[in-house]
């Protein structure tokens, strides 16, 4: 186990460019995991079991930060139910 905070790996995937911004507003995949579009849901099992903000989560959050990240408009946010994955 890594004593790496959630945060600090958050930083460090977003710093080493995995989050790949996907079209249309679906969101981003960060990683091999896919986080929805406002930054509040992801597919990887640290938010699905234990919940709360997943290290890809916090990427984002760490992203948008430091302008690494341009935000998404909000009118054009796909709900996380409706995409394929
Ligand atoms: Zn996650």
């Amino acid at each position: 186990m890594s004593n790496l905070t959630r945060e600090a790996k958050g930083r460090d995937i977003a710093e080493n460019g995995d989050i790949n911004v996907l079209p249309d507003g679906a969101g981003y995949y960060v990683g091999d995991y896919h986080v929805d579009c406002d930054a509040t849901e992801c597919t990887c099992n640290d938010f699905v079991y234990r919940g709360g903000r997943c290290k890809h989560l916090l990427a984002i959050d760490y992203a948008e930060s430091v302008g690494l990240l341009d935000e998404p408009g909000d009118d054009d946010c796909v709900d996380f139910d409706d995409l394929p994955f």
